[in-house]
């Protein structure tokens, strides 16, 4: 038997969700959010799966848009950190990448550059998150001068990123939002605000493109449950097996450092997934998994190739049972708040080794 390890990828939730972010917001176009390999999900099949239903696509930088064009994705691809080094505009005009302008120093080399064709740029502004993009009141300027730029293709789209848009009660968005709006008023250009929690919980930042990632992979964003997170479906279930089964008596422990110890006569399946796998060595004990669809939980510390799991509740566990830990029935936000983190990351972090299955439905 091969060693059981899969993160299940559910291409029809991902549709389905992609669904679900038009039906929010059906006047604005959509900009699949697929960098750092498609919140490890896997970019090329993510990518090739969203080709034509989505308007256009976003990475991080020019290294994840050749991938995806070598592999044939044929959809526009923003590079949401715009290039890094002044050459990287050649080959984004020459293969057709969107470029974003977030400083002086990048408009400075669209302006210098010698391009085959010109790059169509979206500038992004600062409007309170303070990381990256132009100050606010030099938008026009900015604006300005990429539209009057020979290299430039069309007028520039203007962006901004909310920092706490997942929370809906956050005074911050609202003043994000004001900025953003005085800021494009007397601009003839399209607009772009919404990440995932924007398109899901602020209708109002809509606007022309909406550029979700993370609640296109079936998970949500929002701080707290929020009713149109509720028809996300998730895309990736990580599943392993139960490998082996013992007997633990009161008192005895479980585990490097002896983390978790037995209060009870206690059934412990071992499960061959570790960090090494993308399971995080952080989860505490008590996080739960699914051992055959009923929850369980961990019971000490996460090894890199197993963890340990008390069944002792959950009746009839055999080995080569199937233990899902995250995905279906059990959201990877949930388990990432036993981590102490955010789902973006643990899926993120999902190696390699980890194989990537494509499941039909
Ligand atoms: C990553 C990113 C997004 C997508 O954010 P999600 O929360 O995953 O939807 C959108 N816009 C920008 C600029 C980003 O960097």
């Amino acid at each position: 038997m091969a060693r059981p390890n899969q993160a299940r990828l559910d291409l029809a939730a991902l549709r389905h969700n992609v669904g679900v972010a038009r039906a929010l917001a059906p006047q604005s176009k959509v900009m699949a959010v697929v960098k750092a390999n498609a919140y490890g999900h896997g970019a090329v099949t993510i990518a090739t799966e969203l080709d034509g239903l989505v308007d256009a696509l976003a990475v991080a930088c020019i290294e994840e848009a050749v991938e995806l064009r070598d592999a044939g994705v044929s959809a526009p691809i923003l590079l949401l950190e715009g290039v890094f080094e002044a050459r990287e505009l050649a080959t984004a005009a020459q293969l057709g990448f969107w470029v974003s302008i977030d400083n002086e120093w990048q408009l400075q080399w669209l302006e210098d550059a010698i391009v085959p064709e010109p790059v169509h740029c979206w500038l992004k502004v600062d409007t309170g998150m303070h990381r990256l993009g132009v100050a606010a009141n030099r938008t026009e300027e900015f604006f300005r001068r990429i539209e009057s730029n020979a290299n430039s293709s069309g007028e520039p789209v203007i962006y901004t990123h909310f920092a706490s848009a997942d929370d809906v009660a956050s005074e911050q968005t609202r003043q994000q939002l004001q900025v953003f709006d005085a800021v494009c008023a007397n601009l003839p250009a399209q607009r772009s605000a919404a990440n995932s929690p924007g398109v899901l919980a602020w209708p109002e930042a809509h606007y022309d493109w909406i550029r979700p990632g993370y609640m296109l992979y079936g998970n949500s964003p929002m701080a707290a449950p929020h009713p149109n997170a509720q028809a996300l479906q998730p895309v990736m279930t990580l599943t392993s097996a139960v490998i082996s089964l013992r007997d633990v008596p009161t008192g005895e422990a479980v585990g490097y450092a002896a983390s978790w110890t037995a209060s009870r006569p206690s059934r412990i399946a071992t499960v061959t997934i570790g960090y090494g796998d993308g399971y995080p060595r952080l989860a505490p004990n008590g996080t739960p998994v699914l051992v055959n669809g009923q929850r369980a939980p961990l019971a000490g510390r996460v090894s890199m190739d197993m963890i340990t799991v008390d069944v002792t509740d959950v009746p009839g566990v055999r080995v080569g049972d199937t233990v899902v830990l995250w995905g279906d029935g059990l959201p990877v936000a949930e388990v990432a708040g036993h981590v102490g983190t955010i789902g973006y990351e643990l899926t993120t972090r999902m190696p390699a080794r980890t194989p990537r299955i494509i499941i039909e439905r």
